[in-house]
């Protein structure tokens, strides 16, 4: 059994969802669960409806109608009968939307959130599987709330791996049909024990297909992505991108969690746990070989990668009677991050402060700088830029620092990272 991920941009707009149809013929014989996320920037679009509707700015109605109008459009290039069962399967799922937006929000934003944002995958894989079995890819909807079991963190549900190992062993196989060898469900979503919607977190798409993978044994699993392959850099800020062939898990997990954004970065814990290879593919070429990430996969190329963070916050942290940073304070000091939410991307202290580099969050970073005012005397830094280079030599920080002013830097064996700002003259 196979796990493949279709990201947004690979369902944009009906041509993608054609082209899924091609990719899946070259996998005749195998079983496939097919993992699938919102079409496009629809994401983005219902989190402007939940805004809406929690601002009361009164427009939460005229962006779900744009959210509507856009799948609309898609049906109608796919689907030529307007008789077809998918129109009143989709709406069904805006009906439900409209009945949250009509009540008053009892339980929170998050909550919320998590109702009505999912219905973007939700609406994705009906539009798919009819398509599929249109195209005579006989396959099985599959609500991916009924295998994964998150606890009641909305918007960042942490999963319960017994539950949901023992409902995807249970229920999965079992929907492998002779000739149905196609399994679609959404990415994303989950459920809570009380069955409420709940969400992985941002692009938590990747993560739902290595979930499903480890708790299935899976063979592998393919994302199929609008770039070759996992690439040394964004070809968005380098345009001389490479392509990696093959890559470690390390290198992998490595390049995630400093923001890379080709792979989620909890999507490789669990496919290592079980030796599971991770395939990133381009869905325009699916012949072309794309990147393997596996076991002691030598990375190949071993290029410099580039990983560029913009808008970050350089905070810097000293007592206010000039004291020593020590533990005591430090522990309280991750405390408070912890307790707001806040990642740290990277960190550095001297005797007498501790300097941290974050995502200038405009909700999360006001707060922790009034948090840590109470106690500490607070520096700060914006509009900063923080670049991480793995595998990096003395040339390429030469090549990324010309011409900016270096506010921190830190240098381990395979990994530099600096916080810059450009000098303008
Ligand atoms: N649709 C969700 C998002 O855009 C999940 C995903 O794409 O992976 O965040
Ligand atoms: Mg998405």
């Amino acid at each position: 059994m196979k796990v493949f991920k279709f990201g947004g941009a690979s369902v944009k707009d009906a041509e993608a969802v054609k082209n899924i149809t091609k990719i899946l013929a070259n996998f005749e014989n195998e079983k496939i669960v097919v993992v699938v996320s919102a079409m496009g920037k629809m994401t983005n679009a219902l989190e402007l409806v939940i805004n809406s509707y929690f601002n009361k700015d009164g427009n939460a109605i005229k962006h779900l109608e744009e959210v509507k109008l856009f799948h609309k459009k898609i049906m109608n290039e796919l689907f030529s009968s307007k008789s077809h069962p998918v129109f009143d399967e989709v709406n069904n799922h805006f009906v439900e939307i409209e009945w949250v937006l009509e009540e008053e929000a009892a339980k929170g934003y998050a909550f919320a959130y998590d109702q009505i944002v999912s219905t973007g995958e939700l609406i994705s894989t009906r539009i798919i599987s009819a398509y599929l079995r249109q195209a005579g890819i006989n396959n099985t909807w599959l609500d991916a709330r009924d295998i994964i079991q998150t606890d009641n963190n909305y918007r960042e549900g942490e999963v319960n791996w017994a539950v949901t190992t023992a409902r995807s062993q249970e229920i999965i196989p079992s929907l492998f049909k002779d000739p149905c060898n196609v399994v679609v469900t959404q990415g994303f979503i989950a459920s809570t024990s009380e069955n409420y919607t709940t969400t992985l977190g941002r692009e938590g798409s990747d993560y739902t297909a290595a979930i499903l993978a480890y708790c299935l044994n899976a063979d592998g699993v393919f994302i199929w992505k609008d770039v070759p392959g996992v690439l040394n850099a964004d070809p968005k800020f380098y345009k001389d991108a490479q392509k990696i062939e093959r890559m470690s898990y390390h290198d992998a997990i490595e390049l995630a969690y400093f923001g890379a954004s080709v792979i989620h970065p909890k999507t490789i814990k669990p496919l290592e746990n079980k030796n599971i290879t991770l395939h990133v593919k381009s869905f325009i070429n699916p012949d072309f070989p794309g990147t393997q990430i596996g076991k002691d996969f030598q990375t190949k190329p071993l290029i410099p990668s580039f990983i560029f963070k913009d808008n970050q916050l350089l905070i810097s942290i000293s007592a206010k009677d000039f004291s020593f940073i020590a533990e005591e304070n430090l522990s309280g000091i991750f405390g408070l991050f912890a307790s707001i939410g806040v990642k740290i991307n990277l960190m550095q202290n001297s005797a007498i402060s501790f300097s941290v580099c974050i995502d200038n969050n405009p909700f999360k970073a006001p707060k922790l700088i009034e948090a840590l005012k109470k106690d500490y005397k607070i520096l700060y830094n914006e509009n900063l830029q923080l670049y991480t280079v793995r595998h990096y030599y003395p040339s390429t920080i030469e090549m990324l620092t010309a011409g900016k002013e270096v506010l921190l830097e830190q240098r381990s064996r395979h990994t530099a990272q600096f916080v810059a700002r450009v000098i303008k003259d």
